[in-house]
């Protein structure tokens, strides 16, 4: 998927995975990582999500990525935050207090700027991506973050063939087959998402389910 597709996206404000509060699956299920307040937590292709707003109030330090500068920008003005801005490699750092958002393309991500990340929170950024690119996207998280990270991921299946993503349909086969060889994979809730979500139903889907993972990083893996 072309980063094209994501700036174009928005800048003409076509941000339907867009949420208006934090997701009730992170508030949920988050404490059941165990990561420790005051501990770094990663937001992968984090859009102007309120989750980072939630996990910050948790007390972490939150890094988000993100590609597109209009996100960015509306994410600090909309929450009346006045961050500072500095370039860092291939990303142009935001931040201010407890939240960091690195501007630019996640796949240029370097371990030294996710050295103290113990937790990430992957909503709509595994299924934003279209096949050959989630499986880079899982490789590039297990080779640019430390040993031992816990990751809540939440995922949509569905009948791919009824819809083109994304969101991408990522079953429960997958998610294992990209993880489970350096982390223990666990299902820790599913639900039918469709009765929730008419915009699905409209869009011509019969089925649609929500999936909430936890994966814990096998510290005894090779990075
Ligand atoms: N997690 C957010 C956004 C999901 S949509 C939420 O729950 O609202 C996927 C986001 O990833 C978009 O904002 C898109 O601009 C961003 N994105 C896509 N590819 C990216 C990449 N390679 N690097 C950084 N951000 C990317």
């Amino acid at each position: 998927m072309e980063l094209k597709f994501w700036l174009d996206r928005w800048q003409r404000a076509d941000t339907g995975f867009h949420q208006e509060m934090a997701h009730d699956f992170l508030t949920r299920h988050w404490p059941a990582l165990g990561v420790p307040k005051g501990a770094e937590v990663l937001v992968p292709l984090c859009g102007k999500s309120l989750d980072l707003l939630w996990l910050a109030g948790e007390g972490h330090p939150v890094t988000g990525v993100e590609i597109s500068p209009v996100a960015v920008e509306a994410f600090f003005r909309e929450n009346g935050l006045q961050p500072r801005r500095w370039r860092d490699g291939a990303f142009e750092v935001w931040e201010e207090d407890e939240i960091r958002i690195l501007l630019g393309d996640f796949f240029a991500l370097e371990p030294r700027q996710l050295a103290e990340v113990a937790g990430v929170y992957d909503r709509a950024s595994l299924i934003a991506l279209p096949p050959t690119m989630r499986e880079r996207y899982a490789r590039k998280l297990e080779t640019v973050l430390p040993a031992g990270v816990q990751v809540l991921l939440v995922t949509l299946e569905y009948d791919q063939s009824a819809l083109a993503g994304p969101p991408f349909a990522v079953g429960e086969a997958e998610v294992r087959a990209l993880y489970a060889p350096a982390h223990e994979v666990e299902l820790l809730y599913t639900r039918d998402a469709l009765s929730e979500e008419s915009r699905w139903r409209e869009r011509g889907l019969t089925w649609l389910l929500e999936k909430v993972y936890r994966l814990t990083h096998r510290a005894d893996v090779g990075q």
